[in-house]
C-alpha cells in the first residue's frame, strides 16, 4: 500500500535506535543510558506535578526550565532552547540552521542520526574521514561549506575534541554555524558553552538523557546567542507547541538543583570506566580512550561481531556497527559496578 506514501517518505532511510529489549535481567549496555537512577529531587517534583494540572497545557516556552539551564551555565533565558530531547533540538537545528546552499560538514564516523535528517530536510552534505586514531582534524575543514557538526566527545568513539581546536573551527568559518553536540561532555569533557559569548555562530546542544539518567523524560536543550535560537524557535513554533509537557519541564528543572547528586554520578561512570578500561587493555583489547559514558574497543583476534553475539548469549547486551571503518569494534555503555565485573568475567572467557 506504500503507493500512498508521500515521494519523501519512500526515500527516507529512518535511524534505527539501539535496541530495547523486553527481556528481563538484561546486562543492558547497548544505549547509552545511566545506570543509576536520577536524582530524587526529581522524581519528588514530577510527582508534585501529577496532579489535577494536568489538564492544562504546559508552558509553551518552557521558561522555568530555560531559567535553571541559563542559571546553571551562566548564560541568559533569550540563549537556551529546549526540546523533547536533543534528537529534537538537532532535528530543529538542522532544519533552521544546518541547511544551506553549500554541504554540511560532519565527520565519517559520527552519530548516525544526522545523514538521516540530511535525507529528511534534503541538506547536501559532506562527511570528513577522522584520522586513523579516530581522530577530527580541524585543517580537514578548511574547505567551502554551509555549516558544521559533530559530537564532542565523539559517538561511537568516545573521544574528546580539545576545547581550543573547536575555537579554531570557529575561526576557521566565522559566518558559518558550528553546533557541537555535547551529549557526553559531562563524563570529561569540558563544554563549549563558555565560548557562546565570542561566537555568534556557536550552538551548542546537550542533553538531560546521559548524564542526569533522564532518558525516558526526554528534555534536550541547545544553548548559543540569542539570534540563533531564534531560528529554533521559528521553526519549533511552526512544528509543535508544546514538545515539552507539564512532568519534564519541572522534573528536568529540578535536576539543575542538585548538584552534588550530578557530580558524584559522573564521578562514579567515569571511575568504573577507567576499571573497565584496564581490564580490557589486560585482555588485548585495544580501547579508544574515552571521555563518554562508554567505551570502544577492539580485540585484534576477535571479530566484534562474534563477540557481541556471545556476550549476547550470556544476556549482555552491547552496541555493534556493522559500518566501514568500525566492523570491528564494540560500543560499551558504562555501567554499575556489579555489570561491569559480570562484563569483565563474559569477556575474559569468551577471549581465554
Ligand atoms: C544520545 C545522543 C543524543 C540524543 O539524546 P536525546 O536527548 O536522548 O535525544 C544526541 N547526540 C548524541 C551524539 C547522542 O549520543
Amino acid at each position: 500500500m506504500s503507493q500512498f506514501w508521500s515521494p519523501l517518505v519512500h526515500d527516507l532511510t529512518p535511524y534505527v535506535p539501539g535496541e530495547q529489549p523486553k527481556i528481563d535481567n538484561l546486562i543492558k549496555l547497548n544505549t547509552n543510558e545511566n545506570p543509576y537512577p536520577p536524582s530524587p529531587r526529581v522524581l519528588t517534583a514530577i510527582a508534585e506535578q501529577t496532579n489535577e494540572k494536568l489538564r492544562l497545557y504546559p508552558d509553551p516556552n518552557g521558561d522555568l526550565l530555560k531559567a535553571s539551564i541559563a542559571k546553571y551555565h551562566g548564560v541568559d533565558s533569550s540563549e537556551v532552547f529546549v526540546g523533547n530531547g536533543s534528537d529534537e533540538v538537532l532535528a530543529h537545528a538542522f532544519q533552521a540552521l544546518l541547511k544551506q546552499d553549500e554541504p554540511l560538514l560532519f565527520p565519517d564516523i559520527t552519530y548516525s542520526f544526522y545523514p538521516v535528517y540530511c535525507g529528511l530536510y534534503g541538506i547536501d552534505y559532506r562527511t570528513v574521514p577522522l584520522d586513523e586514531n579516530f581522530c577530527l582534524k580541524v585543517a580537514d575543514y578548511q574547505r567551502p561549506c554551509g555549516a558544521i557538526i559533530f559530537p564532542n566527545p565523539n559517538a561511537p568513539t568516545g573521544r574528546l575534541l580539545p576545547l581550543d581546536a573547536v575555537r579554531q573551527l570557529l575561526e576557521m568559518h566565522p559566518n558559518r554555524v558550528v553546533v557541537v553536540d555535547e551529549a557526553y561532555v559531562d563524563f570529561g569533557g569540558q563544554s563549549a558553552i563558555g565560548l557562546i559569548k565570542d561566537y555568534p555562530n556557536l550552538l551548542v546542544c546537550q542533553t538531560l538523557s546521559k548524564s542526569r539518567s533522564l532518558a525516558g523524560l526526554r528534555v534536550g536543550f541547545a544553548v548559543g546567542q540569542a539570534h540563533l535560537i531564534e531560528a529554533l524557535e521559528r521553526v519549533k513554533n511552526s512544528f509543535n507547541s508544546y514538545p515539552l509537557d507539564r512532568l519534564a519541564l519541572f522534573g528536568a528543572s529540578a535536576s539543575f538543583d542538585d548538584e552534588d547528586y550530578f557530580q558524584r554520578g559522573c564521578q562514579k561512570i567515569i571511575a568504573t570506566r577507567e576499571v573497565l578500561t584496564a581490564a580490557m587493555q589486560q585482555m588485548g583489547f585495544k580501547v579508544i580512550p574515552s571521555a563518554a559514558n562508554f567505551i570502544f574497543a577492539t580485540h585484534p583476534q576477535k571479530s566484534a561481531a562474534d563477540l557481541a553475539q556471545q556476550l549476547r548469549e550470556r544476556k549482555i547486551l552491547v552496541r555493534y556497527f556493522n559500518k566501514p571503518r568500525i566492523d570491528q569494534y564494540l560500543r560499551i555503555t558504562i555501567g554499575t559496578d556489579a555489570e561491569t565485573q559480570a562484563l569483565i568475567k563474559a569477556l575474559s572467557e569468551i577471549t581465554a
